[in-house]
């Protein structure tokens, strides 16, 4: 497919979300370009967890046969590459990647998040591992050893109550925040221990501790909350109002997945307060259903 007449919608982003949207689109014959830079959120992760149908299967593996999937459709191109830049031109939009610009008639953010953890020696390396946000996805594999939960703010004490369905549960507060009386006995209701200590590292061969006074508190995983951001700059310029969430801020949209701009779509972890593999794909599917058919139904 020749991309000089340009597309009818531009995804960015070619991971669950993006190729979710993309095949509503290419189903529906419409012209699609997809822009990829591969750095999915959860990379770092040897299975993706609680996917119908794809339960423990490599997050990669997922993506690829997806990918192949969609691009058997003959109104698909895809760019590897990263969008450096979009804003409206003439009856749509103009994309750069690689210093080349891509008319599309319509814009789907796919971008996804990217996690800022906590700046402690041993989590970076451990995160997807042994150290994890989700226990939904990462819980079960963990077989009822010991959890500590890392707090980073008071979100952490839902995910410490949360987390003690899994396992023997202690939550770090690590001076991020101190649980009030209530909290103390919510904690308590749910058997998590509290420990106070200062955390220097993570060592071990899963999730070891070590505290300010030599101590080391042995886990089979650690779950910790880390700060999200939206993984491009894309939306913003494009001037996408933003909502905040419990751990960052996401671009707004309506339920049908259309942002504050016109024209302008967004779907999975970079649009919700809160992300999985499914709920990309049903959002993905949302957007593309619902960009396909702003092409030509008025807004309702
Ligand atoms: P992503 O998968 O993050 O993909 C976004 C894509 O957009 C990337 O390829 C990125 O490079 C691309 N992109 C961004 N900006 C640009 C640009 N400007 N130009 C071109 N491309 C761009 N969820 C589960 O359901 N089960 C699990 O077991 C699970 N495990 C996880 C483990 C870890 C360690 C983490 C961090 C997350 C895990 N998740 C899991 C959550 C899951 O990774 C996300 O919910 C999911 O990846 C969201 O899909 P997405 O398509 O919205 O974004
Ligand atoms: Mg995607």
């Amino acid at each position: 497919m020749t991309l000089a007449a340009g597309v009818d919608a531009i995804v960015i982003g070619g991971s669950y979300a993006g190729i979710a949207a993309s095949l509503q689109l290419a189903r529906a014959r419409r012209r699609v370009l997809v822009v990829d830079a591969g750095i999915r959120r959860n990379r770092f992760a040897a299975a993706s967890h609680g996917v119908l149908g794809q339960d423990g299967r490599p997050p990669a593996a997922i993506v690829a046969d997806a990918r192949a999937q969609l691009l058997a459709y003959p109104t698909v191109a895809w760019i590897d590459g990263m969008a450096s830049e979009a804003r409206q031109a003439a009856d749509g939009f103009a994309v750069t990647v690689d210093g080349a610009a891509y008319h599309g008639r319509r814009i789907v953010l796919a971008l996804g998040v990217s996690d800022e953890l906590p700046a402690i020696p041993g989590l970076q390396e451990r995160w997807g591992v042994s150290v994890f946000h989700c226990p939904y996805c990462h819980g079960y594999e963990l077989n009822q050893g010991p959890i500590g939960v890392l707090a980073t703010g008071p979100m952490s004490i839902h995910q410490a109550l949360l987390v003690a369905d899994w396992g023997p549960t202690t939550l770090l507060t690590n001076g991020a925040f101190e649980p009030d009386e209530a909290q103390v006995s919510q904690l308590a209701s749910r058997g998590v221990a509290i420990e106070r200590g200062r955390v220097l590292r993570v060592a071990g061969q899963t999730a070891d501790i070590e505290l300010g006074d030599g101590s080391i508190l042995a886990f089979a995983g650690l779950f910790t909350m880390p700060t999200t951001r939206v993984s491009s700059p894309i939306a913003a310029q494009l001037g996408c109002a933003f909502e905040e969430g419990p751990s960052g801020s996401f671009i707004g949209t309506d339920p049908v997945k259309a942002t504050s701009v016109a024209g302008v779509f967004a779907c999975g972890d970079a649009a919700r307060a809160a992300g999985s593999v499914s709920l990309a794909i049903g959002d993905g599917a949302m957007a593309g259903a619902a960009t396909h058919r702003s092409l030509f139904m008025p807004p309702v």
